[in-house]
């Protein structure tokens, strides 16, 4: 695991505290002869109260401070350029270390605040209608990248906001992170020193990595599955890398051996495109495909972006699925689209295609 090696036996730059886990600075500490509840200090420093500077942890010793300051850093993101959308929704690009941005989104819906975090810059996967998809993969995002998204977006609240929920929804498919995605949730829910997050306020959202699900249920997070498609033939069409490692058959086999408490359930979202997957016909079989399985639905009418031939169903189309579904007993919600109009919606993040962006981007005030 990369973000172990930072210490400083291996280092004759600073060691970055951030990239460090909670053994990896257990041996940072042991490495100076300090006692080991240090490590939940300097931990807490970073996370609880989001410390930007080693002179800020004052229940280190002076001389401690010092020492350390001299072997390692904690190099928070530095640029950052907030979209604020008109229904309120902000987008935050952050610019990481080697140049490259990544996306993640405060939704803001009556009383709570859900923020949508990335996993990947880019994507493996080429989902049709996701403007991630048409990146390809530039890198995974190790634990430390994952958790500035946080940590930044909290910086950046007024002082009445607090972050409600957090969703793994954002650029990249979470499941093909596996490693930095658990590290990172154990530093949200890690109540000693992280920021003490009940798992049930996360949801990690996957394409539909089928193998893979079981690695999810140990993390006590919820767990959403990104079906869109009725038949092998549509999903193909609409989702060909991920249905090529599982088909449908594979992924709702691997639904229903999920080890769900007794209380909990899974999501299927489905992005509803018009005159592709939104006729009577999907819903019905969409309704036979999830039977047995303890989940809800959430529909996602399809956020339109430049350069991608899908359309928004209308709102009668929507509406028309949506009660069919619901007639068979389903519990079935049509996500609101946020952010739409700074490409902070599902689907939307991502760069554009650079005909396309110059367009866009004039149009796009950022304000930080
Ligand atoms: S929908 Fe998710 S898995 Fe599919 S391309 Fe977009 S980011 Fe990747």
């Amino acid at each position: 695991m990369d973000y172990e090696r930072d210490s400083l036996a291996s280092h004759t730059v600073p060691a970055n505290l951030l990239a460090l886990d909670e053994e990896g600075m257990g041996r940072l500490v042991q490495q100076f002869g300090w006692p080991r509840y240090r490590t939940g200090q300097i931990m807490r420093w970073l996370y609880q109260r989001r410390a930007k500077d080693i002179n800020q942890m004052t229940d280190l010793g002076h001389a401690e401070r010092t020492a350390l300051a001299s072997q390692a850093t904690i190099p928070r993101v530095t640029g950052c350029t907030v979209f604020r959308s008109i229904d309120h929704t902000r987008k935050l690009v952050l610019t990481l270390s080697d140049g490259l941005t990544v996306e993640t989104v405060l939704i803001p819906d009556e009383n709570r605040l859900t923020l949508c975090v990335s996993t990947q810059v880019g994507c493996t996967l080429d989902c049709g209608f996701c403007l991630t998809g048409t990146m390809g993969l530039k890198r995974n995002l190790k634990p430390h990248e994952i958790m500035e998204q946080v940590l930044t977006a909290q910086d950046r609240l007024d002082p009445s906001e607090r972050i409600t929920n957090l969703v793994f929804m954002g650029m990249g498919e979470p499941l093909a992170n596996m490693e930095a995605l658990s590290e990172a949730i154990r530093r949200l829910t890690n109540k000693r020193w992280g920021l003490g997050w009940s798992p049930r306020r996360i949801t990690v959202s996957t394409a539909g990595l089928a193998a893979r699900l079981k690695d999810i249920a140990p993390l006590g997070v919820n767990l959403a599955i990104s079906l869109n498609a009725t038949t092998d033939d549509q999903r193909a069409s609409l989702m060909p890398a991920v249905n090529g490692i599982a088909s449908l058959r594979t992924l709702l086999a691997a639904c229903r051996r999920y080890p769900l408490p007794p209380t909990r359930r899974l999501t299927f979202e489905y992005v509803l495109l018009a005159g592709v997957n939104d006729h009577a016909d999907d819903a019905r079989r969409l309704i036979k495909l999830v039977r047995g399985i303890a989940c809800k639905i959430n529909l996602i009418p399809f956020n339109e972006f430049p350069g991608n031939p899908f359309r928004r169903p209308s709102e009668g189309d929507i509406s028309a699925f949506q009660t069919i579904v619901r007639q068979a007993g389903l519990d079935v919600f049509v996500r609101k689209s946020r952010g739409r109009d700074v490409l902070g919606a599902c689907g939307q993040l991502g760069n554009l295609a650079p005909q396309y962006a110059e367009h866009v981007l004039t149009q796009i005030e950022p304000r930080c």
